[in-house]
C-alpha cells in the first residue's frame, strides 16, 4: 500500500487530499499545526483504522520537523509521495505599508518549510521505487506573469518555492525522487474564498490525478490547473 504525507492537512486543500487519497487505498500521513484542531481528520481516522496517522507538525520549526519525520519512520519504512501543501496568504498588503514580518513568516512557510520537510523526508522517499514530491506553489509566484503590485509576500515566497523545486529535482533525481510545482486553480478554500471558481473536491481530484502522473520528465517543472506548464 502506497504512503503519504499531507501536510497543512487539517483544512482546505490539504484535508480534501487526505480524503482522496485514503478512497484510492493510500495509507495518510496527515500533517496539521494542532492535531487538536483536525477534528475532521480525527473523524476520517476512526473510518480509516490503520490507514490514516494523524501528527503534529509545524513547517516554520526544524524541532517539531525533526520530530514529525522521526514519528512518521515508525509508522512507515518508505513515502511514496510527499505534499507539501500547508501555505500562508497574508491579505491587504499595499505598497508603501508591506510589513518584513509578514514577508519572514510567509517565507518560513511557503518556501523554508517545503525544502526543509522535503529534505528531511530524503531517506524515507529514497526507500520507495519512484517518489513523488509535489510541492502546491501557485501562479502567482510565476515572475513571468507577474503584472500588478499584489501580495508580495505571498508571490514572493511562493517563487522561492518554485526554486526549491529545481533545486530539489536536480538533487533527488539520482535518487530516482521526482519534484514538481503544482497551482491548483483557484479554489474555494479559506484561502481562496467563496467567489473562486473551483470546488475543492474537483480542483484536488484533477490535482493528485497530475501529482500521480509525474514522472521523471515532468521533475523539475511548474504545471497548471489545465495541467499545461508553467513559465516560472
Ligand atoms: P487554507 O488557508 O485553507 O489552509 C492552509 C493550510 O496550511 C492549513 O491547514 C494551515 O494550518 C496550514 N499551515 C499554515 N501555516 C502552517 C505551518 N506553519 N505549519 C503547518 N501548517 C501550516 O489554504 P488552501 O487549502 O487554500 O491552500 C493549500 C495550498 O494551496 C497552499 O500552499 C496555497 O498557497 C495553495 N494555493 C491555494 C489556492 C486557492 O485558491 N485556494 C490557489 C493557489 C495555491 P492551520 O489550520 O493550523 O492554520
Amino acid at each position: 500500500m502506497p504512503v503519504a504525507i499531507v501536510s497543512g492537512a487539517n483544512r482546505g486543500l490539504g484535508l480534501e487530499m487526505v480524503q482522496q487519497l485514503l478512497q484510492r487505498g493510500w495509507r495518510v500521513i496527515a500533517a496539521c499545526r494542532d492535531t487538536g484542531q483536525g477534528l475532521r481528520l480525527t473523524g476520517l481516522a476512526g473510518a480509516h483504522p490503520g490507514h490514516l496517522h494523524v501528527m503534529p507538525l509545524d513547517v516554520t520549526s526544524e524541532r517539531s520537523i525533526a520530530a514529525f519525520v522521526g514519528e512518521a519512520g515508525l509508522v512507515a519504512d518508505r513515502l511514496d509521495l510527499l505534499v507539501n501543501n500547508a501555505g500562508l496568504l497574508v491579505g491587504g498588503e499595499r505598497f508603501g505599508a508591506v510589513e518584513a514580518k509578514n514577508l519572514a513568516a510567509s517565507f518560513a512557510v511557503n518556501a523554508s518549510g517545503p525544502l526543509l520537510l522535503t529534505q528531511a523526508c530524503a531517506a524515507l522517499l529514497a526507500n520507495a521505487a519512484a517518489a513523488r514530491v509535489a510541492n502546491i506553489s501557485s501562479v502567482m509566484g510565476s515572475i513571468a506573469r507577474a503584472e500588478v503590485f499584489r501580495s508580495p509576500s505571498y508571490a514572493m515566497s511562493k517563487a522561492a518555492l518554485n526554486m526549491a523545486t529545481r533545486l530539489l529535482a536536480a538533487e533527488l533525481a539520482p535518487r530516482g525522487i521526482r519534484v514538481a510545482s503544482f497551482h491548483p486553480g483557484w479554489v474555494q478554500t479559506d484561502m481562496g474564498g467563496p467567489n473562486a471558481t473551483l470546488d475543492v473536491e474537483g480542483a484536488v481530484s484533477a490535482l493528485l490525478e497530475r501529482i500521480l502522473r509525474l514522472d521523471a520528465e515532468g521533475s523539475g517543472r511548474f504545471f497548471g490547473s489545465e495541467d499545461e506548464e508553467l513559465p516560472w
